[in-house]
């Protein structure tokens, strides 16, 4: 099923790493600039993530032993400075995911790479550390996302699903790490329903979600591919939600052979494999087009 797969770490099936996008109300400031600030319901739903489920995300994480990778806006990062340090101390990742959650392929070239330079400075001054991965807000990872990624520093990327496993993102500049997600191992389609941010969606079981994250593990399991998720702690760090997510990782760790790693982590595995020549990567070349179809211009 997986033709190029990525020799993993001590023989193992397959790659695993959780995610989780702390938006908090940076997302509904962005929908409602005028008038967010009365919008207290979803504002309380959305702050439940750094006030209350992060603690809780870290210590289930702390008795399973393992790590994850919280992508952070700048933000968010310096409003909630308290949860920033509890991923920090416990060890976790630190990724980027925007300043105020803006979509950069609906922002200028020279927006983006303001914005985005100023979330990297936020997450480095309240993380003690800059961020080496990054998420583009919504996905929305533009046609320059990748140079001004290049610019600062960055070791991996994790917007895209144009493949399987892990693979290089090159453009003119350099190239970078893409750990490739999908929309099926998100949790908004699954669970989220709110007015204010214009997604209703019939709300899941926790187990019927599970069900689709575990068959999407499976398949991983079996082809030695890469499971990563984007799941958000206002909405996965719900109790029942939380607790799905700790049987999720009981039930990994348990069919064994699986390497659970931040993403940090298996960017470096890539870089090595490929490094000491045991794997040759699959590479994007970005951007796809740049401008308008001329085929599509010369129709009636
Ligand atoms: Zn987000």
């Amino acid at each position: 099923m997986i033709k190029n797969p990525v020799p993993w770490p001590n023989g193992a099936r397959c790659a695993v790493t959780f995610t989780w996008d702390m938006d908090s109300d940076s997302i509904l400031h962005l929908a409602h600039p005028n008038d967010a600030d009365t919008r207290i319901s979803t504002n309380s739903m959305l702050r439940y993530g750094p006030m209350i489920a992060v603690e809780r995300i870290i210590n289930f994480c702390e008795e399973l032993g393992v790590k994850h990778t919280f992508c952070v806006p700048g933000w968010c990062a310096e409003r909630f400075p308290e949860a920033i340090r509890m991923m920090v101390e416990a060890g976790h990742e630190v990724a980027h995911h925007g300043y105020l959650h803006e979509g950069p392929h609906e922002i200028t070239k020279d927006q983006e790479a303001y914005w985005t330079k100023r979330g990297f400075e936020a997450i480095a001054e309240v993380a003690g550390q800059a961020p080496r991965g990054y998420r583009a807000p919504w996905y929305k990872f533009s046609k320059h996302s990748l140079e001004i990624l290049i610019d600062l520093g960055f070791t991996y990327d994790c917007s895209l699903m144009g493949e399987d496993v892990p693979h290089l993102l090159k453009c003119s500049k350099g190239d970078l790490v893409e750990l490739p997600g999908s929309w099926q191992l998100d949790d908004w389609p699954h669970f989220v329903h709110n007015h204010d941010l214009d997604y209703m969606m019939p709300i899941k079981s926790p187990q019927d979600a599970m069900a689709v994250y575990m068959s999407e593990f499976e398949a991983m399991w079996e082809h030695n591919g890469f499971w990563l998720n984007c799941f958000h702690p206002f909405c996965s760090g719900q109790v029942a939600r939380a607790m799905m997510v700790k049987e999720m990782i009981k039930q990994m760790q348990a069919k064994g052979d699986v390497w659970i790693a931040t993403g940090e982590e298996v960017a470096a595995h890539l870089r090595k494999v490929i490094g000491d020549g045991s794997h040759k990567p699959y590479v994007d070349e970005l951007p796809f087009y740049d401008g308008k179809l001329n085929e599509w211009s010369e129709g009636p």
